[in-house]
């Protein structure tokens, strides 16, 4: 096959590989366990290589035919230079030129991106936003990040760092966040806030996120009410971004948009009874449509990117 990307998305416990045809679609794929290697840096990049080339052989690519190598990673990302800042999540990382150590091993051109912004690149050209020009890619979960398209380009920022919802204060006094803000918007509808919320609600210390979901689909008021205020909630965070982009469409992904027939309702009916008139009647509240195939196929979206120089 002429012309393929590789996508990899590196996670807190694993990372994906997939071979992206010229289409888009993903036609193979890997992966691999972080757990064992995350405090040992260069082990962690050096089965990085190994499952790249094993991948290649395995398919019977060509690394002549190979566009080049799309890497996502979960933390502060310099993509001109292709270093890695800093990954919050995963020790020992701080300011490693991840490009030019496994361009050297691989003999592929390497780029290096930010993961949200790499799942933005995917739904935007493959996914919920494709031909949309201005678009906010949100995902919901343990933390809450999102990605910019505007103007028909993806928004970095200065430093490399824009998109960062989840930190935006929506109150002077509230609860302090680990950006060492308060009152931030995922303070309010991250992951485990909401859960802790639902276990006071339903009263039970085990109450997970999935049995809401499952529980509002048989018709439960009280699961459907915590819902509803969670959109509510999304939604009033959400009036900001709306008024001071004006994005024709916002894509929401994370575990907690799979409840989106329950939640999507109230986020639609925030933003248009809060946001200014022009910015709430042209956006619309859709859901993502790659789940966890994003972050790999936006390296499709990133390397060609590159490559024409734009
Ligand atoms: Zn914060």
């Amino acid at each position: 096959m002429k012309n393929f990307v590789i996508g990899i998305d590196v996670g807190g416990t694993n990372v994906g590989f997939g071979v992206i045809n010229p289409g888009g679609r993903i036609v193979a794929r890997t992966s691999l366990v972080t757990k064992s290697f995350v405090r040992h840096k260069t082990k962690l990049i050096n089965a990085v290589a190994v499952c790249v080339k094993d991948l290649m052989r395995e398919n019977k690519l060509d690394r002549k035919d190979c566009l080049g190598i799309g890497i996502g990673l979960p933390g502060l990302i310099d993509p001109q230079k292709g270093v890695v800042k800093f990954l919050p999540n995963i020790p020992g990382w701080r300011n490693v030129p991840l490009k030019a150590i496994l361009q050297k091993q691989l003999k592929v051109p390497v780029f290096l991106e930010n993961d949200v912004n790499m799942i933005t690149l995917g739904e935007w050209k493959f996914g919920a936003g494709q031909g949309f020009k201005n678009i906010i890619c949100i995902t919901l979960g343990t933390g809450v990040g999102a990605g910019l398209i505007l103007d028909d380009a993806l928004y970095r920022g200065e430093g490399y760092v824009a998109g960062e919802i989840g930190h935006m204060p929506l109150n002077e006094v509230g609860p302090r966040c680990s950006c060492g803000g308060q009152g931030c918007f995922e303070r309010y509808v991250g992951n485990a806030l909401l859960e802790q919320e639902a276990r006071k609600v339903f009263k039970r210390k085990d109450m997970r996120l999935e049995e809401v979901s499952a529980l509002a689909a048989k018709g439960d008021k009280r699961a459907l009410r915590f819902w509803k205020q969670t959109g509510e909630r999304v939604g009033n965070g959400l009036v900001g971004p709306v008024n001071l982009l004006n994005p024709t469409h916002i894509v929401v992904g994370g575990g907690v948009s799979k409840s989106h027939r329950f939640l999507f309702p109230s986020i639609r009916s925030t933003i248009k009874a809060r946001a200014m008139s022009v910015q709430g009647k042209m956006v619309k509240i859709v859901r993502a449509k790659l789940g966890n195939d994003a972050g790999i196929v936006g390296a499709k979206v990133l390397v060609e990117q590159v490559r024409q120089g734009t």
